[in-house]
């Protein structure tokens, strides 16, 4: 598929606010061409001055791989990275703030993303959000720490995930400043998660969105969804309206989204935006999370916070927390980072050429490709996890990372049955 031919989709709300859409695409599309779209639809609001301080927001809130529909796609990421490079921006910095589960498990996700080495190889700067110098915000309910970096950029560019979330109802554009919260006042926001999310999206400059809608999460998500392939980026510069458009896409109503319906009080949405909104129609139609049950809604209840406080030893134990994950009472539960990855190993006798590794690496070289250069790597293990016949393999230990893997197996196979079958529907 050539780049002029990728459908592309602009929705109006008013003269200001617009939603763009690219895609859907043959998973053999290049990201970094959708990305090219995107800058040149938005190229009048990157800043005149190169000297500028350009801050990209991924989500990165846990370890699991973007192929499981959860983080935000590498390729994405080193796309908006080589776009902004091109044009001259030399301070670029990547910065997020993990789950703080993981920090407690040793799991360091930038590097378990491959985001460090993205950092590294292209000479941005990682901040971690969690540990930044911070000034105290007022949300809804609490008063809570945003790093300084967020308010002193230039220029920040929000490249949310879409994702089902069986609390949230969905997770993208608005969703995604949680991340900008540090440490353990993340927890606060859940105090009233609907009106924290619209207070943050009030006080959080954000300039430009980039949404990964390549492989999305349906189901029991963000915890335990399933990966879906929709093959298409979001962009806009209000995370409201591109929430919506999100939302109505992949056959949500953003009225049953608590944080989007908190939000369109603030933002005093009229009744010919909201009709545009309610107009567009799903490309697809994604499976919701399921419902929280009584028991998860009262034990996260606000007013119970200083008992699990006080009981955290208890129930941070990893036994502990992979009882109550098995009951359905949490979203996530780590494992200790027993991984080592030394290099990958490429088994030509069983590869059967299917390409799927291609398409996914960020460098567009996975080790069965003759261009394939170790030393470029960036470790983000994109082709071993879509690899369907073990081509590639990891030299060191896998560890937890295989475990993850092989509980994700059913929904992976079904992830490359969609994957390829988009190369036939779209090219036909
Ligand atoms: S070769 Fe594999 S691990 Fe390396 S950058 Fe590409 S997808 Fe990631
Ligand atoms: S994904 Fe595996 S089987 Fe497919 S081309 Fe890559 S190495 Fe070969």
């Amino acid at each position: 598929m050539r780049m002029n031919s990728i459908p592309q989709k602009t929705y109006f709300f008013s003269e200001n606010e617009e939603a763009f859409q690219a895609g859907p695409v043959d998973f053999r599309e290049p990201v970094a061409h959708l990305v090219e779209i995107i800058f040149h639809k938005f190229k009048h609001l990157l800043p005149q001055n190169r000297d500028a301080h350009i801050l990209l927001k991924p989500n990165c809130n846990n370890d699991l791989h973007p192929l499981l529909g959860n983080a935000t796609d590498l390729r994405i990421l080193k796309s908006v990275v080589n776009g902004l490079k091109e044009r001259g921006y030399q301070h670029i910095v990547i910065a997020d703030g993990p789950n703080i589960g993981t920090y407690r498990k040793q799991i360091n996700v930038f590097s378990r993303l491959g985001i460090r080495s993205l950092c590294r190889h292209t000479g941005v700067r990682l901040v971690d959000l969690n540990q930044a110098p911070s000034v105290r915000v007022d949300l809804f309910t609490d008063t809570v720490a945003i790093p300084e970096i967020l308010f002193e950029s230039d220029f920040v560019i929000s490249l949310p995930k879409f994702k089902t979330h069986a609390e949230a109802v969905v997770s993208f554009a608005m969703k995604n400043l949680i991340g900008c919260v540090c440490g353990v006042d993340k927890r606060k926001v859940h105090n009233d998660l609907p009106a924290n999310i619209a207070a943050l999206n009030k006080e959080i400059p954000v300039h430009l969105i980039i949404g990964d809608g390549l492989i999305v999460m349906e189901g029991n998500g963000p915890g335990d969804g399933q990966p879906f392939f929709a093959g298409m980026l979001l962009a806009g510069t209000d995370s409201f309206w591109l929430d919506g458009v999100a939302a109505r896409l992949t056959g949500f109503d953003p009225h049953r989204i608590p944080a989007w319906q908190n939000a369109s009080t603030m933002q005093r949405a009229s009744e010919k935006q909201l009709a545009s909104l309610m107009a567009i129609q799903p490309a697809f139609q994604l499976v919701p999370a399921p419902a929280r049950g009584f028991w998860v809604r009262f034990l996260d209840h606000p007013g119970l916070a200083a008992i699990r406080d006080k009981t955290r030893f208890l129930h941070s134990q990893h036994r502990a927390r992979t009882f109550l994950y098995r009951l359905g009472l949490l979203q996530d539960v780590y494992s200790q980072d027993n991984s080592r990855i030394d290099r990958l190993v490429f088994y030509q006798h069983r590869c059967d050429a299917c390409r799927l590794c291609e398409a996914v690496c960020p460098l567009g070289s996975p080790p069965c490709s003759p261009s394939h250069d170790p030393s470029a790597c960036l470790r983000c293990l994109s082709c071993w996890w879509i690899c369907p016949h073990d081509a590639i393999a990891i030299q060191g230990k896998p560890g937890y990372i295989l475990e993850h893997r092989n509980r994700f197996s059913q929904r992976l196979k079904r992830l490359r049955d969609q994957m390829l079958k988009s190369h036939t529907a779209w090219n036909n």
